[in-house]
């Protein structure tokens, strides 16, 4: 079985700027996978080769075993790409976009399916207005049933739920949750690291041009995520051995960034022996957005 999308030793410079530095990344059919990183990390790069919209330097991109250079089509047909910017036709109905967009594909009746995305879209009753007449909101829904429209094995979404309703949002995630179940392979790219860290089950992450971090979801929380120590004191002082470890003071509560569960334990044991009293205790699970910040600030 091919993977869903091979990446190897990519590079892409734009003039001075080296925007990807050697990538190396599988993907394999059916994951639901997350590529995070700052702004200006390569993200879209990558997306816009994969997708056959810029070309990489060197090195070679793979959708489904098809290059996305020697075999352009294949590899077109086998990826969606839901970019961040619609560009439409004034003209045209969501409907007609959709039938048009099917024609790029050599898709005469796909009728069934362009019925299928509206109505999953809750496009359904916008099908005979014209795309320039839709709120900003219900472009974007467009935007994805047109990379939708020949149901593409592997889904790539870039940022596709900035400056979008909570409701597109919901309706959006449950849509592509259950193309996913259905086999289609998903990759995401967004700011809401909460929603990568609750849909996706592996991430790379991408820092100036390189991976900086590849693992599942689980993983990269374990390894790099701090736990969050609150902790009200009585008397409100803290010993000099615990200073390294504290990281904000409101008060009488003082805030802690461990490594491990072990170091809870340490700290308690010097409070113990100074007679400190702990009032009060707040454990925070650690998640995706404070792996993020270690890894983007390293
Ligand atoms: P991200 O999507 O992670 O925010 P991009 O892929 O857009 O990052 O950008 C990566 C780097 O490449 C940035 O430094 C950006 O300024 C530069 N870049 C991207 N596209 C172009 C372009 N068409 N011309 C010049 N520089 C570009």
């Amino acid at each position: 079985m091919f993977p869903a999308i091979e990446i190897r030793q990519v590079h892409k410079r734009f003039g001075n700027v080296q925007a990807l530095r050697g990538i190396d990344l599988s993907i394999q059919q059916g994951e639901f996978f997350a590529l995070l990183g700052p702004n200006g990390a390569g993200k879209s790069t990558l997306i816009n080769i994969l997708a056959g919209l810029a070309l990489a330097d060197s090195g070679y991109l793979k959708v489904l075993g098809h290059d996305v250079r020697a075999n352009y089509r294949e590899a077109r047909r086998s990826i969606g790409v839901v970019p961040q910017e619609l560009v439409y036709d004034a003209f045209f109905t969501v409907r007609e976009m959709l039938q048009f967009q099917s024609g790029y594909f050599n898709l005469r009746d796909n009728s069934a399916w362009i019925d299928e995305l509206l109505e999953s879209l809750g496009l359904a009753d916008k099908a005979d207005v014209y795309v320039r007449s839709l709120s900003g909101g219900m472009k974007r829904r467009v935007l994805v049933a047109q990379a939708l429209v020949h149901k593409p094995p592997v889904i790539v979404l870039d940022e596709p739920t900035a400056g979008v309703d909570v409701e597109l949002r919901q309706s959006l995630w449950a849509f592509i949750r259950r193309l996913n179940r259905e086999g289609h392979t998903i990759v995401l790219t967004t700011h809401y690291l909460e929603e990568a860290e609750t849909l996706c089950s592996r991430i790379a992450m991408l820092k100036q041009g390189e991976i900086v971090a590849l693992d599942t979801t689980a993983n990269l929380l374990n390894r790099y995520a701090a736990i969050q120590v609150s902790i009200r004191l009585n008397p409100p002082r803290l010993p000099e051995s615990l200073q390294p470890l504290l990281c904000g003071q409101d008060g009488e509560v003082f805030r802690f960034s461990l490594k491990h569960h072990a170091e809870l334990e340490d700290v308690l044991r010097t409070l113990r022996m100074e007679e400190i009293r702990v009032v009060e205790l707040d454990v925070s699970k650690p998640d995706l957005e404070d792996v993020f910040l270690r890894l983007v600030r390293s």
